[in-house]
């Protein structure tokens, strides 16, 4: 089966250190094994995004040499999509209407459960949970963390349509991974928890698809241990300095260098790297430090 892969970036800003990695880690995965990489950007919420920045992305990731496969997907387009997905689970008894607010669930670690027998106040906006198989327990490989072992009854109904209509990230996320035929999915750690959802949708989606492979990267953090965001206001890349950049995060990511790549323009140091890529080496850690990328060369 052909290695097919993505990096899907939510365009709340520009390209940040902790994203070059990301889409950097999951190109030369996919690259190193002759395999695509595609692109979509998950414009699904407004508000939290900022004009322009799916255009800055774009532009970043041609500046840095990380091109990408086929049609570009944007979230935005595929309500459609996320529709019959809904209109799928709620034939098949998985997805259900809930009134619940925010202030109702505080203090639960998990969704209670409170409408799965139907909403307790159906004349409120109602949003969509997706129930999970509470037997079921999410095990994979992955190729970073090592062997996973989570249990969806822990996880809890996971909302897929928010109540102002807005489509969720679970289920957009695991639609299109399904629609798009990604097999390996390489991002950052901080989405190890959602993987349990993922899994399960995938299975209610799709059960004959393949199952997705997995390596969650470490995040990087900044000096109070934030992980690196435009909320935590981390500065734009400069890909004036390309060549600088991807050499940068390759130490981070522990790979083999040759400093005289150093000299190189991004494509031929992408080539190499895609050469020496061992996923293997990456550090098997959930955070870095932001400093080891600005003090390794
Ligand atoms: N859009 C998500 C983000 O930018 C990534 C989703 C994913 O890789 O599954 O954090």
């Amino acid at each position: 089966m052909q290695y097919v892969g993505r990096f899907a970036p939510t365009p709340s800003g520009s390209l940040h250190l902790g994203s070059l990695v990301t889409a950097l880690a999951s190109w030369l995965d996919a690259r190193s094994q002759q395999g695509k990489w595609l692109l979509r950007i998950e414009d699904l919420d407004p508000p939290r995004e900022e004009p322009g920045a799916a255009d800055q992305i774009l532009y970043s990731l041609e500046q840095l040499g990380l091109f990408w496969d086929g049609p570009l997907v944007y979230q935005s387009q595929r309500s459609a999509a996320y529709q019959q997905a809904l209109q799928l689970l709620q034939d098949k008894q998985l997805a259900y209407p809930c009134s619940c607010t925010r202030k109702e669930l505080a203090g639960f670690s998990i969704y209670p459960g409170f409408c799965r027998q139907g909403p307790r106040y159906p004349n409120r906006p109602l949003a969509w949970r997706f129930a999970v198989d509470n037997n079921l327990k999410a095990r994979w490989q992955d190729a970073i963390q090592g062997p996973q072992y989570w249990s969806l009854a822990d996880a809890g109904d996971v909302v897929i349509r928010r109540k102002d209509q807005l489509w969720a990230y679970q289920l957009a996320v695991t639609l299109d991974d399904l629609e798009q035929g990604i097999t390996h999915i390489v991002r950052g750690i901080d989405l190890l928890d959602s993987t349990p959802w993922q899994i399960n949708l995938a299975q209610a989606l799709q059960p004959e698809a393949p199952a997705f492979q997995y390596a969650h990267l470490p995040v990087i953090v900044n000096k109070q241990g934030q992980k690196l965001s435009k909320q935590n206001l981390a500065p734009a890349l400069d890909t004036t300095q390309a060549t600088q950049l991807l050499y940068r995060s390759l130490l981070v990511l522990q790979q083999r260098v040759d400093p005289a790549w150093l000299q190189e323009k991004p494509a031929t140091l992408l080539e190499e790297a895609a050469k020496n890529w061992q996923l293997e080496r990456v550090p098997k850690v959930t955070q870095l430090p932001e400093e080891s990328l600005k003090t390794c060369i």
